[in-house]
């Protein structure tokens, strides 16, 4: 028996129309692979030198039990994080749960009792509303008397400087901006964009503390938001910079005292970034944070041959197949239920963990319609990984990321589409070619 890709895709349930379609969307995509192949490039060089500055070595792959005094691979990691990111500090831990968390302990780090909180780029990322407590919850900043301002974005997607300046007073401590779009459909904002927008707050109010939500954002770019003057950039170790091995965790990374501060609130005041046991972790902290610029570039390829994909299809997609990318997710807006089922059923099942399972709509905690997701990942959660959710409410958009390598991206994608086809919601151009 012959034994090429063309027979693993068939093995793996895509037809040769899908592949042949697959095949034609991605030769048009040379160019703008060969890009991301360039920034990935500029982002290993980046990890590697900063390793390479702060003598990574044998020693730090071992990690602490107990109060975790002293421990090598830690604070190499950190300083590593921050050599990369060219900020002063970085806290970069195994107890920080989560993105939320970290968002959370780097504000509440920062901010006391009568200060302000502004988001100048409209509402934030859903799970960061009961941490300010724009919806009331407990243990808010909100309960802390730490009060919260929004300005939002305009028509366009721009920012609205008269009224951010407006929004700006004596009490206003610190400024949260979040390159994502998230699950909005709002622009993602590139580097350069938020670099406008700190000068802009900094004009105003200099000693305002400037904090970007940093979540699927790292090494999409090969410059990040501490280099357009960000005081503070926090992110998930479960996304971009944990290259897929780091298990759990997250990061904050900028200037010493506000790393502190947020390190205070982690652990305990007077304990601070001293204690903390790594187990056995750093080993694949250090290792994922050095594929993390080629785990990203194949993510990246997957959001773009998505969009190429379903484009051509004649769906709406966000972003669309030529605007440029500052983050890793990827909107496609399917028009009905069935779509979003179908699309997620075949994300699943071209996963190599749980791909014999099938995902159904669910009633989940926090949101207001039932929501399918689609994840065979070898980390729970993990959204560096492939993976796709959708709300069962309209427009009917499933939100997709990740993918460790392209080619794992490719088949999920190509995987989707066999899955809506098979369930006739969709044809593909005559012939199968889109030429
Ligand atoms: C994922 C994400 C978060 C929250 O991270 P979790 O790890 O899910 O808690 C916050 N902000 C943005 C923009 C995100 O994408």
């Amino acid at each position: 028996m012959t034994v090429n890709t063309e027979t693993y895709y068939e093995k793996l349930g895509i037809s040769k129309e899908v592949l042949a379609f697959g095949d034609a969307i991605e030769k048009k995509l040379t160019e703008r692979f060969a890009a991301i192949d360039k920034n990935a490039e500029c982002n290993q060089l980046k990890v590697i030198a900063a390793m390479q500055d702060n003598k990574v070595n044998e020693g730090c792959f071992s990690g602490s039990t107990g109060y975790g005094y002293n421990d090598l691979g830690r604070e190499t990691l950190e300083s590593v994080y921050a050599s990369a990111f060219h900020t002063e500090s970085a806290l970069v831990r195994p107890q920080i749960t989560c993105g939320t968390h970290a968002l959370a302990v780097a504000l509440a780090g920062n901010l006391r009792p009568g200060d302000e909180l502004l988001s100048p780029v409209g509402k934030p990322y859903d799970t960061l509303e009961e941490v300010i407590g724009i919806r009331p919850s407990n243990g808010s900043l909100a309960e802390y008397g730490i009060t919260y301002k929004q300005v939002e974005l305009l028509e366009d997607g721009t920012f609205d400087y008269p009224a951010i300046r407006a929004a700006i007073h004596e009490k206003t401590k610190m400024v949260t901006i979040q390159r994502s779009k998230g699950y909005l459909t709002r622009p993602t904002f590139s580097v350069e964009q938020i670099g406008e927008l700190i000068a802009f707050v900094k004009e105003v109010k200099p000693d305002c503390i400037c904090m970007v939500d940093n979540c699927y954002g790292e090494f999409v770019e090969c410059i990040e938001p501490a280099d357009v003057g960000a005081d503070l950039m926090v992110g998930s170790l479960i996304k971009n910079p944990g290259g897929g091995l780091a298990p759990m965790g997250g990061y904050i990374a900028g200037k010493e005292k506000l790393v502190e501060n947020a390190a205070y609130r982690l652990s305990s005041p007077g304990l601070g970034k001293e204690v903390g046991a790594t187990m056995s972790v750093n080993r694949s902290f250090f290792q994922g944070f050095f594929l993390a610029p080629t785990v990203v570039s194949g993510a990246l390829k997957g959001a773009i041959f998505a969009a190429s994909i379903y484009e051509q299809l004649g769906f709406k997609v966000v972003p669309n197949s030529t605007e440029s990318r500052h983050d890793i997710i990827q909107a496609v807006e399917l028009g009905t239920p069935e779509g979003v089922i179908a699309f997620c059923k075949g994300i699943q099942a071209a996963s190599p963990v749980d791909a014999y399972v099938t995902p159904e709509p669910w009633a989940m905690p926090g949101y207001d319609s039932d929501v399918i997701m689609a994840a065979g990942a070898f980390i729970q959660g993990s959204s560096i990984e492939l993976s796709a959710d959708g709300p069962i409410k309209p427009p009917y958009a499933v939100y997709f990321q990740g993918g460790l390598t392209w080619y794992h991206a490719k088949l999920g994608i190509l995987k989707s589409l066999q899955s809506m086809l098979d369930e006739k919601l969709v044809t593909l151009p005559v012939g199968g070619k889109n030429e």
